[in-house]
């Protein structure tokens, strides 16, 4: 026998935004009504959602796979270091943080995977400099450890805002360059030394959707090593900012040579 073609419709839906609510973009997209049964005196943190993603098991992210996004939101080096008032600021960076959270706004749903690449150095030898080129060799920044190396708070925001709205998805932060320059988020690795593009394997990601500094070293790099992998690639161009606004412009036109959508 066949099985019935109209499966009674299910109604376990999770909790979040219906097409319905989405929240106002003038507003604070955090302020959302609380469910009075998950009142508590302080808004949950991005550590309490990110455990109970990571706890979720395979079936609660997948009700229909025909259905199921294959998109990963990817923010790139969005640390204090390279943003507004770090050790090597790059111009244009929190506008781009505030563009992200605003995109997001209604739309992070669409992704099945929120991954976070991370500048983490221990040693990165010459690619430290006390007289940097700002090419190859660079002030002293992200150091392991180190607030630089943290996400700027405007990103956090971003992110608190992602997990609370689509808690089912995947999350995979990376680290790199522990010990050498490394510019791709694909010489990244996780904590438990998966590389990115297995991660973003396992999860059956093929599509990417790329934002964060800077346009002309570390997005660069990433969208290229994406493409590479085989990867569909889309580059927000209003979410991204360059340490040299001709180098980004090459930049962009390479990445857009190469097969990214920018
Ligand atoms: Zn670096």
């Amino acid at each position: 026998m066949n099985e019935q073609e109209n499966q009674p419709e299910r109604l376990d839906l999770q909790p979040g935004p219906t097409p319905g609510s989405r929240p106002d973009p003038q507003g604070d997209p955090l302020q959302i009504p609380a469910d009075p049964s998950q009142m508590t005196s302080r808004r949950p943190s991005f550590a309490d959602t990110y455990r109970s993603v990571q706890t979720a098991n395979e079936e609660d992210v997948v009700e229909d796979p025909e259905e199921r996004p294959t998109t990963a939101f990817v923010v790139v080096d969005a640390q204090n270091d390279f943003s507004e008032g770090g050790s090597l600021a790059v111009d244009g960076a929190i506008a781009a943080y505030r563009a992200t959270h605003m995109h997001l706004a209604g739309r992070a749903g669409k992704y099945s995977v929120l991954v976070t690449t991370r500048d983490n150095h221990i040693d990165p030898g010459s690619h430290w400099s006390d007289e940097p080129d700002y090419v190859d060799s660079w002030p002293r920044h992200c150091a392991a450890g180190e607030p630089g190396s943290e996400i700027h708070p405007e990103m956090v925001r971003a992110l608190d805002y992602f997990a609370l709205t689509n808690p089912q998805a995947v999350r995979i932060d990376v680290t790199k360059g522990e010990f050498e320059a490394a510019y791709s988020g694909f010489e990244g690795k996780t904590e438990a030394g998966v590389s990115l593009a297995d991660a973003l394997r396992a999860a059956e990601v093929t599509h990417l959707e790329v934002v964060g500094v800077a346009t002309d070293h570390c997005v660069r790099a990433t969208v290229l090593d994406a493409l590479r992998e085989g990867f569909e690639v889309t580059v927000h161009v209003n979410q991204i900012a360059a340490v040299d606004a001709d180098r980004g412009a090459a930049a962009l036109r390479e990445m857009a040579d190469a097969g990214a959508e920018v």
